[in-house]
């Protein structure tokens, strides 16, 4: 059962596994780790475990935020990222 507004949610993909997702199952990352809306560069990661946690998620995303992501970025993001079940 979906709503009608379902359709109108924004798309966006995954940079890890290309999944194309409405906005709120994934967690944006700018450049420097910080997560949400804001200026610069973004790149969508799901916050499925699949992805968050997977070890290739910080390679994923220094490569489309062309900024390196370090391991304590990406920490801020899992624990910051609200994990659906
Ligand atoms: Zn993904």
């Amino acid at each position: 059962m979906t709503p009608p507004a379902e359709r109108r949610l924004p798309v966006r993909t995954c940079v890890l596994c290309r999944a194309r997702r409405p906005a709120g199952a994934l967690v944006r990352v700018r450049a420097g780790g910080s997560m949400g809306p804001g200026p610069g560069r973004g790149a969508w990661l799901c916050t499925g475990r699949r992805c968050v946690e997977d070890p290739r998620a910080r390679s994923a995303l220094s490569r489309a935020l062309r900024s390196e992501v370090s391991d304590d970025d990406l920490d801020s993001v899992r624990s910051g990222a609200a994990f659906g079940p």
